[in-house]
């Protein structure tokens, strides 16, 4: 196949563009001038881009692809304007579920109603025909459910608030309907886990979601047995659009049982690889769960939290090291870097030296002299950078004038020497990696907002952001040979972008489409109307 008349920025060393690009089954053949190509191959198929551009195939270092199945399945509430119209749409999936199923809704905020109170149940029991009815807030740490998913969780006007969380009460004592924070997990707990056949549709209505949004792999951070199982079918059978490279979560009973076999790698064509293992060392900044070393700034005397004693961290690092699996730390605070990485320095130090590419998921918050200790022991801060721009509304404030400066300093680690692999951490934020690589260079929300962008000083050039979701991306798989630039004898994975990426002024990379993704030499994805094959 060859595809011509294009911009192809193959981000090979000499950061080339070239004009076409020529497959060979999976793989890449060729990458030059259109009439070179043409000259040098003989195609079953050609495909005229039209000037469109063409990237290495994106991938996202950090998501969750069950998370986005299940979102995909939920009645989307974002943006509504009250309860009625919520009851509204509750309603009209409660004629299409099967009964005794549970409706699950996203989105919802009370401080876009006319009256800026919190719901109650009575308001989804007339529309839910006897479904449990359960409708997380837009910022996850409220559920709003009706008296079936109230009785079946047994909550009643004698539970107790369980430690850092709330049951909203009526003034006689009985649950109004909505739980916040540890409260949501007495409801949580009686939704019945998802069967095999819904994981399945999950993963793969996930999966085709990513190809649509330009994405050749994805790095599932964070999966059970029952996924790892279904990936392997799923790859077996062929029917991954894009490749899945996943962390197994520790401690947990799949990492318990995985930890002993080989690590699996470029199974199933090479669209699925299982060697790595995610476990968190704290919270998150919003919630001000993530680990500090002097208080937060808005909350005198809370310095987060961590889940894990430094013995426990050294000891799983250590087996996943020792099984050949690479580790994946969350670690959001300053603290709770500072531990993983003293944590990995230990660990490093008592092995033999090695190529093992231990990763920091998030590194929001960094004590200045942490930083260049991630380029000195390889270790790789695996960031987002639409977190700095959806946090940027509040993290001054957690964190005050000083600590901000070493949080999301995207400049600062690369002035080190080490690679930023790119991610999106979707579904908690948005999926495209073309929202990432702009937030990565402008460090402005979708509005533009900063103008100048927030801490500009740390901003990513244009290359850099694309290679954060291409190439190092590729490096924190191990898989910096086989793909994350367009170069003959790698894989086959590019993304066809509507707009020259790489030029256009910043506001126009949120309106570029996708006009194509291809995995492995295949068309997984083709905008309706894009370049046809001649
Ligand atoms: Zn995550």
């Amino acid at each position: 196949m060859l595809l011509v008349n294009g911009r192809v920025y193959t981000l090979d060393p000499a950061n080339s563009v070239a004009g076409a690009v020529a497959i060979r089954g999976t793989r890449i053949a060729g990458v030059g001038t259109s009439e070179e190509m043409r000259r040098r191959f003989v195609p079953d198929t050609v495909i005229d881009l039209r000037g469109k551009t063409v990237m290495p195939g994106f991938i996202d270092a950090h998501a969750h692809m069950s998370g986005l199945g299940q979102l995909m399945q939920s009645v989307v509430l974002v943006g509504t304007a009250s309860p009625e119209e919520i009851a509204a749409l509750v309603e009209t999936r409660a004629r299409e579920t099967p009964p005794d199923a549970w409706i699950h809704g996203r989105g919802w905020d009370q401080n876009r109603w006319e009256k800026k109170q919190f719901p109650t149940a009575s308001q989804l029991d007339a529309v839910s025909s006897g479904h449990p009815v359960i409708l997380v807030r837009i910022d996850g740490h409220a559920l709003w459910v009706n008296s079936k998913a109230m009785e079946l969780a047994h909550v009643s006007r004698e539970s107790r608030d369980p430690e850092g969380g709330k049951i909203i009460r009526f003034p006689n004592g009985d649950p109004t309907g909505v739980f916040l924070d540890e409260a949501r997990s007495l409801v949580e707990a009686v939704v019945p886990p998802a069967t095999p056949g819904e994981i399945e549709r999950d993963l793969l209505n996930a999966a085709a979601e990513c190809a649509r949004n330009g994405l050749t792999e994805v790095h599932d951070m964070g999966i059970d047995s029952l996924r790892i199982e279904m990936y392997q079918r799923l790859a077996r059978e062929n029917k991954l659009p894009v490749r899945i490279y996943a962390a197994i979560s520790a401690p947990s009973p799949a990492w318990n049982s995985w930890k002993e076999k080989d690590p699996l790698i470029g199974f199933g064509n090479g669209m699925l690889t299982i060697r790595s293992m995610k476990l968190y060392v704290d919270g998150a900044l919003g919630s001000r769960g993530a680990a500090l070393v002097d208080e937060y700034s808005d909350d005198p005397g809370n310095r987060g939290l961590t889940m894990m004693s430094a013995p426990g961290l050294d000891s799983l690092i250590r087996e996943a090291v020792a099984h050949g699996f690479q580790p994946c730390v969350h670690a959001i605070g300053d603290r709770g870097n500072h531990v993983v990485l003293n944590a990995y320095e230990k660990v490093l130090n008592s092995i033999p030296r090695g190529d093992y590419r231990p990763r920091i998921e998030h590194a929001q918050v960094l004590l200045p002299g942490d930083v260049p200790r991630f380029r000195k022991l390889g270790v790789l801060p695996s960031m987002q950078p639409i977190h700095a721009t959806s946090d940027m509304y509040w993290a001054e404030a957690r964190l005050g004038p000083v600590r901000i400066r070493n949080a999301y300093a995207w400049r600062s680690l690369l002035e080190t020497g080490t690679m930023i692999p790119g991610g999106s951490d979707f579904p908690n934020d948005g999926m495209e990696p073309l929202w990432g690589f702009y937030a990565a260079f402008t460090r402005s929300d979708r509005n533009g907002y900063p103008e100048d962008g927030w801490h500009r000083e740390q901003r990513m050039t244009r290359e850099e952001a694309a290679r954060c979701f291409t190439q190092w991306a590729a490096y924190a798989g191990f898989e910096e040979g086989q793909k994350g630039s367009i170069e003959a004898g790698k894989l086959a994975d590019l993304t066809v972008l509507s707009k020259d990426i790489m030029q256009v002024p910043p506001g126009e990379v949120l309106s570029t489409e996708v006009e194509m993704t291809v995995v492995n030499g295949r068309i997984v994805y083709q905008k309706p109307a894009s370049p046809v094959a001649q």
